[in-house]
């Protein structure tokens, strides 16, 4: 098929200006547009040839070349320092929009791009929640979880293809993967709907996967998850996501912890923090009391007479340990000092007695009231 004269698509003379041209490509970007011409199939390549007219035309290097070499300037990577002809239409069409194109697709066009050759599809990366008690943070735990997921096919070898026959190239996107249509006077890039991408085709499909190369499948994966991980902590297992389209490279497995609340300790980075109530008379006494830790083994701490409420102490190294190496974090106990209730006769007796013996030895409300004072003082001034 002979390329039609780019002045002629545009129905423009030869000696057109660049606002003449202008003028034309938006006459017939209105006329060809695909969404007034559903029903002819021709208007679709005549809008793709205008666009590619106009894609050199606009350009004055480009113009330049194709008036002295005509077509030839822009197949097989002749003229001035283009890019070789890629296959759709030949002309250098991504220049003008591909800086917007990496940034709006170049996250999710990923494996996609570049390049001519193989254009398998990387599969998705699979995110899985995991919840565990603060008891298996602390020791790190090995678990099996299963995954659903995508795997390689079996029947076809992943090429998604019936007896594992050559895939060929796609007719809609000439193995480009990709197609382009205007919108407006935007180009907007889509993968190509054809071949989902993949710029190849398959004529017999395979019958377990139906030429997708993969099917579902639960998945067990045996993942290790190491001391020290606290809620947020992400755990990437490369190459554990889905499989890719037509053996294209799988995606990648990230494993979200989240770390339960526990009954008895707070947490905060690799420190622990446990409240434990103390009765009044071991507040005021002093003495030993013992204390839960998080491995599971018991803690003494030594109480000093006249602890009030509030009083932390801590016992090293009994916190968590910290994720990436680094030692392990301490163990706060705040004291809870408890006003007993409940009294018999007999102990309300002897808190009477005690009260009465108490008056001048309690130097926080001792200091309470003195500054009372003062403030009823300063008032009545
Ligand atoms: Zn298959
Ligand atoms: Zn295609």
């Amino acid at each position: 098929m002979s390329k039609r004269d780019f002045y002629d698509v545009l129905g423009v003379s030869k000696g057109a200006s660049s606002d003449e041209i202008k003028k034309g490509y938006r006459k017939k970007a209105k006329e060809l547009h695909p969404d007034r011409n559903s029903d002819n199939p021709e208007a679709e390549s005549q809008f793709k040839e205008a666009n590619e007219a106009y894609e050199i035309l606009k350009d004055a290097e480009k113009k330049a070349a194709y008036d002295r070499f005509g077509h030839a300037a822009f197949e097989s990577g002749m003229g001035g320092g283009q890019r070789p002809g890629q296959g759709y239409g030949g002309g250098d069409f991504s220049s003008a929009f591909s800086d917007v194109f990496d940034d709006l697709f170049g996250d999710f066009m990923g494996g996609q791009r570049g390049g001519g050759g193989r254009r398998a599809a990387r599969g998705a990366d699979l995110r899985y929640n995991l919840r565990i008690t603060m008891e298996d943070a602390y020791s790190g735990l090995q678990k099996t979880i299963n995954v659903p997921t995508a795997v390689a096919c079996s029947a076809c070898d992943g090429n998604g293809a019936e007896g594992g026959a050559e895939p060929s190239t796609c007719p809609t996107c000439s193995g480009m993967g990709k197609v382009r249509a205007q919108q407006g006077f935007f180009t907007v890039e889509r993968t190509c709907p054809t071949c989902s991408g993949l710029g190849q085709i398959i004529k017999n499909p395979c019958k377990s996967c139906g030429g997708q190369g993969r099917v579902e499948k639960d998945r067990a994966l045996n993942v290790n998850i190491p001391a020290g991980v606290e809620t947020g902590t992400r755990i990437r297992l490369a190459g554990e996501g889905e499989a890719g389209m037509r053996g294209g490279p799988p995606g990648d497995l990230y494993i979200f912890v989240e770390v339960q609340a526990h009954e008895l300790f707070e947490r905060d980075g690799t420190n622990l923090y446990c409240r434990v109530p103390v009765s009044m008379s071991k507040a005021a006494l002093g003495g030993a009391i013992e204390v839960p830790t998080i491995d599971g083994g018991r803690g003494r701490v030594q109480i000093p007479a006249g602890s009030q409420s509030g009083r932390q102490m801590r016992l090293r190294s009994k916190g968590m340990p910290a994720l990436r190496g680094g030692g392990t974090g301490d163990m706060f106990i705040e004291l809870a000092v408890e006003t007993p209730v409940n009294l018999t006769s007999r102990q309300k007796e002897l808190l009477k007695e005690f009260e009465d013996l108490s008056e001048d030895n309690n130097p926080e409300s001792h200091s309470f009231f003195s500054s009372v004072k003062s403030f009823w003082d300063g008032m009545k001034g």
